[in-house]
């Protein structure tokens, strides 16, 4: 089976061949198909920007033998009703550094037990005569300032009970058997197989 990522980040398409660990599968990503074009992510969740990216990579690769996937995933907050949510990478207009201390500002009234929330993934597969979503989520509490080494989004500040650190404190191998992206490809695996 050929699956073509949505992505032109190749650390994606590796970190998703290490998480299904499904030798019979070829990953792809669009650069291996010089697929340049511009996806439109217009859609009001993660689920729909998922399946636009999906489907519009599909339709331009025009070879029925290839299954496509494409991921979206976010942090949403309670007490923000939900936001950042799809807008997570864009929520100050800036970088992650920024997004955090936006984060923590609007959150800086908000006692610890409120600030509850959880980070989101969708992935969307589309092949010949199929369209499928797998969501994975993973429940957090947003912390009061950040920690840990891995820097990537929100991680120094999502604080995860119940390995009493945040996901910016944890190594790779535990952030990826608890977290929202492992959930969702759990799913993904699960459809593989069958
Ligand atoms: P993308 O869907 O992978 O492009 O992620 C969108 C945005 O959501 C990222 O830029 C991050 O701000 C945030 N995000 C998604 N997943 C994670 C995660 O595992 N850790 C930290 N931030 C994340």
């Amino acid at each position: 089976m050929k699956i073509v990522v949505a992505t032109k980040n190749k650390n994606k398409v590796i970190e998703l061949k290490e998480m299904l660990n499904m030798p019979n599968i070829e990953f792809y990503t669009m650069s291996d198909f010089n697929l340049d074009i511009d996806i439109v992510e217009n859609g009001t969740t993660f689920e729909e920007n998922a399946m636009i990216k999906a489907k519009t990579v599909y339709n331009a690769l025009h070879d029925e033998s290839l299954t496509v996937i494409a991921d979206d995933s976010g942090l949403c907050v309670d007490a923000l009703n939900g936001a950042p949510g799809i807008y997570s990478a864009r929520y100050s207009g800036k970088g992650d550094k920024e997004n955090n201390l936006k984060l923590l500002e609007e959150l800086k009234d908000v006692p610890p037990l409120k600030r509850t929330g959880r980070f989101v993934c969708s992935i969307a597969l589309v092949s010949q005569n199929t369209e499928k979503i797998f969501n994975g989520k993973c429940e957090g509490l947003i912390d009061k300032e950040e920690r840990g080494e891995n820097k990537f989004g929100y991680d120094p500040l999502f604080y995860y009970p119940a390995f009493s650190k945040t996901f910016g404190e944890m190594t790779h191998e535990e952030k990826n058997k608890v977290s929202h992206r492992a959930n969702a490809v759990k799913q993904l695996k699960e459809y593989l197989n069958t």
